[in-house]
């Protein structure tokens, strides 16, 4: 039988899991609160349990440890980039992800990766340069936040699902993450304080909308039609920009917003031409346009708009009726930028 993967346990499953050790229920949720609420990372400094019972979690259960392996500051000491080791030996290996801590006006937010690598390939991506290693459980997503901030002494108030990885082809542990953030009796993040972005598997958007969560979603749209979207992103290969877009009216029907990502590579797709386009691609969607300058991989020949054809492109949206932010640069002088995440641990 596998061990059971204690970080990754809902409130529910952690009682079901101490009765079938032969102990009363409310241990479960003892043990919930001191991994999900106090950070602790080993059973030893769970101390209102009697030591026969911490043994029994020893013997039946996996709680690994995260370790930071390096941490890098950026000079305005406004963004942190921690490379974590998580030596998960439930699944028996040992991979690298990276997440990125953000001091905002309003509090701290943090970027987590949701898979070690990534297998969608995007052209200007880093993070998904080497493919995909594997998928990361609901506990090593939530252990990044609870590391980050048990380590730097703060409390974190917003979450983005924009590291390495694509969060929708993790779908199940994702979710699962969600809910287990989102418990009042572990880190109680409130799901509005949760962003998710994709870059548009459709019939995992439609999954999202079952789920019925009130996670914000946004979606890596990055261009205003087909023939430049397949150019920089192979999913929009397998669904069109109208299958996409249908979804995302399905997504907003409730009354919901939605954002749209879109960078700016130079004469690639900022065009006045391509924001006008765009214009009449959205027609009609209650959202968020967010530019994001490209920020330079190396290998790759693409480099950032020039500011004036980013103001052109937002005026032209704005114009139209659209609210439009232009993305801040943070973290690009350590890598932490959007698409600079790698794993560091590839072969
Ligand atoms: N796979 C998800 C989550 C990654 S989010 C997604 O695609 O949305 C990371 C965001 O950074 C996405 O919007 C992605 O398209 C963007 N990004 C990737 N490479 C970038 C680059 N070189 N410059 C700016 N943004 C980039």
């Amino acid at each position: 039988m596998d061990k059971f993967d204690i970080r990754s346990a809902t409130l529910d499953e952690l009682c079901d899991f101490v009765e079938s050790l032969g102990e009363k229920r409310y241990r479960g949720q003892q043990v919930f609160e001191w991994i999900n609420q106090k950070f602790v990372e080993n059973f030893d400094e769970m101390t209102n349990l009697p030591a026969a019972f911490r043994e029994k979690l020893m013997i039946h259960t996996v709680f690994f440890a995260p370790k930071i392996v390096e941490k890098q500051i950026s000079k305005d000491n406004s963004t942190k980039k921690f490379l974590f080791e998580l030596q998960n030996y439930g699944i028996m290996d040992s991979v690298q992800v990276e997440a990125v801590l953000m001091a905002y006006r309003h509090g701290f937010s943090v970027c987590l990766s949701t898979q070690a690598g990534c297998r969608m390939g995007c052209d200007f991506c880093a993070s998904g340069a080497h493919g995909l290693v594997r998928n990361l459980t609901a506990g090593e997503i939530a252990a990044q936040i609870y590391k980050i901030s048990h380590s730097e002494g703060i409390g974190i108030s917003n979450v983005v699902l924009m590291g390495m990885g694509e969060p929708l082809d993790n779908f199940d542990n994702v979710v699962k993450f969600i809910r287990l953030v989102n418990h009042a009796k572990g880190l109680n993040l409130g799901q509005r304080n949760i962003t998710l972005s994709t870059c548009g598997l459709v019939p995992r958007i439609f999954d999202i909308i079952r789920e019925n969560l009130q996670i914000g979603l946004a979606i890596s749209l990055h261009a205003p039609n087909d023939q430049i979207r397949r150019r920089l992103m192979p999913i929009a290969r397998k669904y069109s920009l109208d299958e996409l877009l249908a979804a995302c009216r399905e997504y907003v029907r409730g009354g919901r917003r939605i954002t749209f990502e879109y960078i700016m590579i130079d004469g690639v797709n900022d065009s006045a031409g391509n924001a006008r386009e765009l214009c009449k691609k959205l027609a009609g969607i209650n959202c968020h346009i967010n530019l994001i300058p490209a920020n330079n991989i190396p290998e790759k020949g693409y480099t950032k708009s020039k500011p004036r054809a980013i103001a052109i492109f937002s005026n032209i949206l704005e114009n139209s009726g659209f609210t439009v932010t232009l993305r801040r640069e943070l973290g690009s002088d350590i890598s932490a930028a959007c698409g600079q995440l790698r794993n560091s641990n590839r072969a």
